[in-house]
Parts: structure tokens; C-alpha cells; sequence
């Protein structure tokens, strides 16, 4: 069976770390309004916000991506999918084991249907060798057949040439990616 990687955090789930940086600060910043991937924008003190974010569950606020769990349970039975997730903050890399078991039990509740031995908790996701990865970051993309770059706030001002010319496919919303993967078999056939 063909394997696919894909991503947790913006992939699959979205909005508690934006919750939590909102709650700290007592501000209301939109995704929107950043371009960079850890929102540094949005945190005038990263020490501080750090030792508070660790001991909140971010995935008690985060929401599940439209359709993200009715394309993977699809995609489940053709191929055998991994999630694979960075968990280390670069701020608490000592504490970050919290994170990896915040987002184990959100995957266990939420994608009952995928395997734990499946799940990755991972930094550098170029060392895995997949048929197909599903990721809002382009480093992460590496070492693929089909890499397919989930929009998000921090990526949607790549241009499709760029994009192009490394390869990638972008994808808005989980039906797209759905339709690129079974467009892409049926030219395989
Ligand atoms: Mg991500």
C-alpha cells in the first residue's frame, strides 16, 4: 500500500495556538493579519507566554479543518496514512513532551480510525520517505512523489510558478486534496 503523510497542526486542526496567544495578551489578532508561522508578531514576550502556553491544552480550543476527517477516513482505506507532527517549541524544547501527549490524545479522539502506531512525532519530516505529503510547510514536503501544500495564513502568498518549479501542488481545503490524489492515481492507471 502507498503511504501518505500528513500533517497535524493547520492541516488537520487550527486556531488554539491564536486562542491561547489572544487569551495571554488579552488582544483579538486574526491569522490573516500574519505571515509568519509562529505568529512571533502577536507575542511581545515569548518567555512569559511560553511558560503559560505549555500548561494549557491548546487543542481544548483548537477546531477540526472542514471535511479533514471525512477525506483522511476515505484516504485511510487506500493507503496507509501517517500523521506526522513536530511537537518541540523552540522556546520550551525541554517541557515540549506535553505537547506530544496533547496532541496524541486529540488524535486518538478524533481520528479513532487511524492507527497510533501510525502517528510521528517528528521535527524533521524530510527524513521520512513517503508516496504522498499533505503539509502547510514547504520544507516538509521533501522526499515525496506528491507534495501537496495545505494553504495557510503563513503560505498564501507563494505564487503557483514558484510553487511549480519545486514541484508542489497546493491545495485549499481538504476536498481539493481529495480530488489532486484521485486525479493523480487515475493517470498512474
Ligand atoms: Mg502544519
Amino acid at each position: 500500500m502507498k503511504t501518505i503523510m500528513v500533517d497535524m497542526d493547520d492541516v488537520i486542526t487550527e486556531g488554539g495556538y491564536l486562542y491561547l496567544i489572544n487569551k495571554y495578551f488579552n488582544t483579538n489578532h486574526h491569522k490573516e493579519d500574519t505571515n509568519d508561522f509562529y505568529m512571533y508578531d502577536f507575542i511581545p514576550d515569548r518567555k512569559k507566554f511560553f511558560k503559560y502556553f505549555i500548561n494549557n491544552n491548546l487543542y481544548d480550543y483548537s477546531k477540526l479543518i472542514d471535511n479533514a476527517v471525512k477525506v483522511l477516513k476515505y484516504l485511510n482505506g487506500k493507503y496507509e496514512v501517517y500523521i506526522a507532527t513536530a511537537y518541540i517549541y523552540n522556546e520550551i524544547p525541554k517541557e515540549s513532551g506535553k505537547i506530544a501527549l496533547y496532541k496524541h490524545n486529540y488524535l486518538v479522539k478524533n481520528l479513532p480510525f487511524i492507527d497510533p502506531h501510525n502517528f510521528i512525532f517528528i521535527n524533521n519530516k524530510g527524513l521520512l520517505n513517503c508516496d504522498i505529503k499533505i503539509d502547510d510547510k514547504l520544507d516538509n514536503l521533501k522526499n515525496a512523489h506528491i507534495k501537496i501544500l495545505f494553504t495557510a495564513f503563513h503560505n498564501k502568498n507563494l505564487s503557483d510558478s514558484y510553487l511549480k518549479q519545486l514541484g508542489i501542488i497546493r491545495a485549499n481545503n481538504w476536498l481539493e486534496i481529495k480530488n489532486i490524489i484521485d486525479r493523480l492515481e487515475k493517470e498512474c492507471e
